[in-house]
């Protein structure tokens, strides 16, 4: 089933042609959970990783450790979640879990031995996009493969967000397909994104507020306050994982992204978002999906419901790739 983000209320561009300067697309992946092959583009599904080339892991020694959980306990509780809520789908009852799912579950304050997590911690996978499903697509003119993936741990030095290493690829030149890669034995739940289909969509965005010319910043002001409507968000930005658009500085106000290595103004490669829609503003929800569809298919959660975004230096794809949560 396709996916298809609603009109927008109205077209801010032709309220602000100017604003049209200021457009750019990205690619809504709309992730659902699913079983993803490594053949195809997904969120937290397998990677197609070539069989001769290491994992990577990370060495760092000071993660800040919390609530650590195993893997595998982290899907049984899914598991039993995903359950009650097909259980309350099907019958109408209100959700619950009953005493013997309550019961499978960790108490909220768990956690595995914080030594669990010494040691090199292998990276999870987080996205694999191919050139083909993503109409945004980014990457060197020869690969059509990027897999993006994190370290499922706090990284103090991030802002305590995990890690993230991308990798492109010419996928034709992996002939040997890794199995699955190893497994942290810990992590932080909020980082082991269920694994989910994805389905593109290409939109327009336009660039945050305060990005914009003081001038047209302005007026836009002025237009919301004399209407009601509001720019940020519902005419500008989608919420959500997606592809290439504009970042959201929503949390601290913008904020140069330059690349550690040559100093260069960084560009948006990824969103993976909390939500995929929001409270106030639901206006983004797919309109094949039902009110009632999870507004956080993939698990993943950011800060307090945040999202974090994965920038990469414009000169050099070898360049790292900078993160900033929003
Ligand atoms: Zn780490
Ligand atoms: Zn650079």
């Amino acid at each position: 089933m396709r996916r298809t983000t609603p009109p927008r209320p109205l077209d801010i561009a032709l309220i602000f042609p100017e604003l049209l300067q200021y457009a750019t697309t990205a690619t809504r992946l709309h992730p659902r959970p699913g079983n993803p092959a490594a053949s195809d583009s997904s969120v937290g599904g397998p990677l197609c990783w070539p069989a001769a080339e290491p994992w990577p892991v990370c060495d760092r020694t000071d993660h800040y450790l919390y609530k650590l959980l195993r893997p595998e306990t982290v899907r049984a509780m899914r598991a039993v979640y995903a359950a009650a809520t097909a259980r309350a789908a099907a019958t109408g009852q209100r959700y619950e879990l009953t005493d013997d799912e309550r019961e499978s579950l960790p108490r909220y304050d768990f956690s595995e031995p914080h030594a669990l997590a010494d040691g090199p911690t292998p990276l999870v996978p987080v996205a694999q996009l191919y050139r083909r499903d993503v109409p945004d697509f980014i990457g060197p003119p020869d690969a059509d493969l990027l897999q993006v993936l994190w370290c499922p741990l706090d990284h103090p030095e991030l802002g305590y967000n995990p890690r993230v290493e991308l990798r492109w690829r010419r996928s034709a030149d992996i002939t040997d397909v890794r199995p699955a890669g190893p497994e942290p034995t810990v992590l932080n739940e909020s980082y082991l994104p269920t694994p989910c289909v994805v389905h593109p969509e290409q939109i327009v965005e336009y660039q945050y507020a305060d990005l914009l010319p003081d001038v047209l910043t302005r007026r836009i002001d002025a237009w919301e306050e004399r209407t009601g409507h509001g720019y940020q968000g519902t005419l500008s930005l989608a919420p959500g994982w997606k592809v290439g658009g504009y970042a959201n500085w929503s949390l601290t106000d913008p904020h140069p992204m330059d690349c550690a290595v040559c100093g260069a103004g960084m560009v948006l490669l990824l969103s993976a978002d909390s939500y995929e829609w929001e409270g106030p503003d639901r206006s983004w929800r797919p309109i094949e999906e039902p009110d009632s569809a999870s507004v956080k298919p993939t698990d993943v959660v950011i800060g307090r419901g945040y999202a974090l975004y994965v920038f990469i230096c414009p000169r050099s794809y070898g360049h790292p790739p900078g993160t900033t949560m929003q």
